[in-house]
């Protein structure tokens, strides 16, 4: 099956925000896995971690304790406000079980009617078929059967819609990304979340944070929604960077909203085995310490300076820079794959998104020489995509 659209590079290794290919040639890397090697490529204790769990346990299934899950949960409850962690391998499982959570509280408080979930435009949330349901992406759908019943798609800037939806006695719960990413680095406001908190507590309706992609300090704070006082969820998505580019998602929740996952409703075979968790914990301990949340806020105040002075200079090729932390999304005037295409020829790898943008989403380990560098060879393709 031909399902990619690869660039046409074949990536041997790596070291911190560099790559180098098949042919020998290096690359900065701002596309960091998709905002998934959040500490860069073999970051020594991540490899420590990994190799010394390789030698000692690989696989045991849920059936049995796993002393990594119990640590790493610990760190993740004590983190944020989550009172219990479900552990998947994707973020699209971690969605599922976040949707799972929600409807099965509303099923065991004897309210089975509450089952929709309100989703917005322009968001992504997974490939399986919830996932696809609940993404604010018609194209994600297409030629892939009827829409599943129970999912409402809204705009963000529909504040009538939105009260009205979640004063409806059929929702169960909303879903948003803080910061959407795939839709392009849109970061909602933080007046927008709290008011996002406030009807769905008011309502009895479950609030979904996916920080699938926001999450694990790519905002420069652990969790995005940390920003806000007072914004926190009842139920989250992690993935990515919580294992740094070894498969890793969670599904945390307050003990309240997990009250209906009770033993049999849920799980997995290889979610949480030992590999993984070995290198969740030395991810989540090495991103969690204020150095590297700090390195992540300096290098973004940095960037978002840099790239303002490039838009500044290039209003005919950047419309606009936009995103939170190291989630950045510069909405281009030429056609933004084709400017993926110039930015690699300058040995620079910048992801795609929504709205013709691309984003730059490097580890959050980026030096402020590195940060320089990537905007050099920004501009050199700014320059080339002048003509
Ligand atoms: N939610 C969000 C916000 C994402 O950005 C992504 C991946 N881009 C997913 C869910 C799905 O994660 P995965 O590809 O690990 O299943």
């Amino acid at each position: 099956m031909n399902l990619y659209n690869r660039a046409p590079i074949a990536v041997e290794s790596g070291k911190g925000v560099w790559l180098t290919d098949t042919a020998g040639r290096r690359y900065l890397d701002c596309v960091a896995g998709i905002a998934t090697d959040a500490l860069g490529h073999a970051h020594p204790a991540l490899v420590a971690a990994l190799t010394e769990q390789a030698g000692k346990l690989w696989h045991v299934s849920n059936i049995f304790r796993i002393p990594g899950q119990e640590a790493l949960a610990q760190r993740l409850v004590d983190a944020s406000f989550a009172d219990c962690v479900f552990f998947a391998n994707t973020g699209t499982e971690a969605v599922e079980c976040a949707i799972k959570t929600a409807r099965r509280y509303h099923h065991v408080k004897g309210q089975p009617e509450r089952i929709d979930i309100v989703g917005f435009a322009g968001s992504f949330h997974g490939r399986t078929y919830a996932a696809i349901n609940a993404s604010g992406n018609a194209g994600y759908m297409e030629g892939c059967g009827p829409r599943l019943p129970g999912f409402v798609q809204l705009s963000v800037d529909d504040a009538a819609a939105i009260e009205e939806a979640i004063a409806r006695p059929t929702t169960a719960a909303v879903i948003v990304e803080p910061v959407q990413g795939e839709g392009g680095a849109r970061a909602l406001s933080g007046e927008w979340l709290l008011r996002l908190r406030a009807l769905t507590r008011r309502h009895g309706v479950l609030l979904i944070h996916d920080e699938v992609q926001s999450g694990m300090g790519r905002t420069g704070k652990l969790f995005a929604h940390q920003w806000f006082d007072g914004a926190a969820p009842d139920i989250m998505a992690l993935a990515k960077a919580l294992g740094s580019g070894f498969p890793v998602g969670a599904c945390l929740a307050t003990a309240e909203a997990a009250k209906g996952m009770t033993p049999g409703v849920h799980g997995t075979t290889f979610g949480g085995n030992p590999l993984a968790m070995a290198v969740g914990i030395a991810a989540f301990d090495t991103i969690a310490n204020g150095e590297t949340l700090a390195n992540a806020r300096a290098a973004s105040a940095d960037f978002f300076d840099r790239l303002e002075d490039l838009r500044g200079r290039f209003p005919d090729v950047i419309a606009e820079v936009r995103g939170k932390g190291l989630l950045i999304g510069l909405k281009m005037i030429p056609n933004n794959r084709e400017f993926m295409g110039i930015a690699r020829d300058h040995g620079l790898l910048v992801a795609g998104g929504g709205e013709n943008c691309v984003r730059l989403l490097p580890s959050l380990l980026i030096t402020p020489a590195e940060v320089a560098e990537a905007v050099t060879r920004l501009e050199a393709a700014c320059v080339a995509a002048r003509g």
